[in-house]
Formats: structure tokens, sequence, C-alpha cells
């Protein structure tokens, strides 16, 4: 059970979202626009917001991009729309996970229930293990099958957060976010220099990724060779 910060201006849908969500044992609080939800959201430390994207005052997007800087609270995206750019557009806006309309509380409560494991995973300050890669980001060291790497601490950063999320494709914005901290500026040939980088180092090459994989189009992602 989780407490949960809906915010949803359509009130049939915030009506049996409520009612379904608080039947399956979360408790539920619930905003109707969008500066009502971030204040909700900043104030009130839900373990999870659930964020329609269109609401009368601002839109979703904006909502979540002033929420992310002030908190970390994961955040599902409702969207109207099965729109490739805008789910890509959100999810590099810092949105853990997303769901298109029309969809019940069963999907809803499945969804919450997979970001909030998610989040149980790496501590920040936990050694991250993927395969025979185990990364330390208090002691910064990675080491690969017994070996340490000798990492810059771009490098290092880099690793540690793709590590941290492992077999999720990290979005290239959210890396120039998150390691560069470049909110919206920066580019992502940067990020394909330093990913370049760190596979000479891991000791493979693109076309025969061992744990860091490409996704064309959409980021990068880190596995364990048999996963
Ligand atoms: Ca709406």
């Amino acid at each position: 059970m989780a407490q949960v910060l809906l915010v949803e201006d359509d009130p049939a849908i915030r009506t049996a979202l409520i009612r379904g969500l608080t039947e399956r044992g979360h408790a539920v609080d619930s905003a109707a626009a969008g500066m009502a939800g971030l204040q909700a959201a900043v104030g009130n430390a839900p373990d999870i917001v659930v964020l329609d994207l269109g609401l009368p005052d601002v839109d979703g997007t904006v909502v979540l991009r002033m929420l992310r800087g002030a908190s970390r609270v994961p955040v599902i995206v409702a969207t109207a729309r099965d729109d490739e750019q805008e789910i890509v557009a959100v999810l590099d806006a810092g949105a853990d996970d997303y769901l298109v309309k029309p969809f019940g509380a069963a999907q809803l409560d499945a969804r919450i229930r997979a970001v909030l494991r998610r989040g149980d995973g790496a501590r920040p300050d936990e050694t991250v293990v993927v395969g025979g890669l185990r990364v330390d980001p208090r002691g910064r060291r990675a080491v690969l099958d017994g070996r340490e790497l000798d990492l810059t601490p771009r490098e290092f950063d880099l690793l540690h957060h793709l590590a941290a999320r492992a077999d999720e494709v990290v979005g290239k914005r959210e890396l120039l976010t998150e390691v560069w901290q470049l909110p919206y500026g920066g580019a992502d040939k940067t990020v394909d220099v330093h990913l370049s980088w760190l596979r000479r180092k891991l000791g493979e090459t693109a076309q025969a990724p061992r744990y860091l994989h490409s996704v064309r189009g959409v980021g990068v992602r880190v596995s364990a060779p048999d996963a």
C-alpha cells in the first residue's frame, strides 16, 4: 500500500481511480489542477504521484519539470494520446512510467507497485552489481571481473547511473540532466563520446556489446552479458 497523489482534472476519472486504488489498499489524495498538484506533491510527500498531462491551468509536462526541480518522488504520467514523441519527452523530463488513457485502477495499481519496487532496489550509496561488474559509489570504484577500471569522474558517474538502473533503457536527455546536470541544453554527442570511452574501458565495442547496449533513437542500457 502506498500514499498516492492523483492529479487529474476529470471528475469521473478521478472518482473512479480514487475508488479503485482505495479498494486495493492505497491511501489516495487528489488534486484537480496542476499547481494544486505540485503543491501537494511537494508539501505532503506522497510515495508516488499519478499525473495527468492535460490539466486546466498548466500542462502536466510543466508540472513534472517543476516537480523534478524539488523532488525525486516517483511519477507515473497519464496521457490521452499514444504519441511516441510525447512519451519520450515525459520520460526525459523525469517520469518513471506512463499509461495511455483509458486505463483502469487495476492496471494503475500494477504500475504503481512496479515503480515502487524498482525504487526499492538501489539506494544512492549502495554498491551496484551487474554480472561481473561492481560499482561502489561511496569508494568511487568500479571493478569488472575482478579488475579495477581506471575511469574519469564523469565516466564513473555515467556507469554508476546506468548500472543503478540495470536492464532499463536510459535516455540521453536524462543522462545529460542527471550526470552532466545540464537541464535543457547540452548535446547528445557529449553522451555518445563518453559512452564510447566507457565502452573501450569495459573492453567492448558498439558492434559487440557485453554490458553497454545502445538502443537506437532512445538511449542506452546496461545489462549483464548473459541476461
Ligand atoms: Ca485531463
